[in-house]
């Protein structure tokens, strides 16, 4: 048996080697930025490196029932219980404009689940 450790093999390379035939848009592909649940309830962006991109922050919801909803950022759909609604100010507007969606209070499944990066990339879109 070989000393060496065990390689580790990245969702990207193995569907591009099993599944050949994948559409290019459902093929992981490493993401340029970190989604964490901060304790307030809101999420923060993060680039690679660590440092904040931008902030969510918590909307509250009306009480009573909770109808299924659907994630903006990885587009998962699923029981209002497991979805929250955020927002966040538009870079550029000085807390004038606020940009507002819905997202998974699972944020690493969140993650795990976005295809590509637009939907993050749109938040930190400047105004118009
Ligand atoms: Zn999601």
């Amino acid at each position: 048996m070989s000393d060496e450790p065990p390689k580790l093999y990245t969702g990207r390379e193995i569907v591009l080697e099993l599944f050949p035939a994948t559409p290019e848009r459902l093929v992981p592909r490493p993401s340029a930025f970190v989604l964490e649940r901060d304790q307030d309830g809101g999420i923060a962006v993060l680039d690679r490196g660590g440092a904040l991109l931008i902030r969510l922050a918590p909307v509250a919801r009306a009480p009573g029932k909770m109808p299924p909803l659907c994630c903006d950022l990885c587009s998962w759909s699923g029981p209002g219980t497991e979805l929250g609604f955020l927002r966040a100010d538009v870079p550029g507007s000085e807390g004038r404009r606020w940009r507002y969606l819905t997202a998974c209070f699972d944020t690493a499944a969140c993650d795990a689940r976005r295809l590509d990066d637009a939907s993050v990339a749109r938040l930190l879109a400047l105004g118009d």
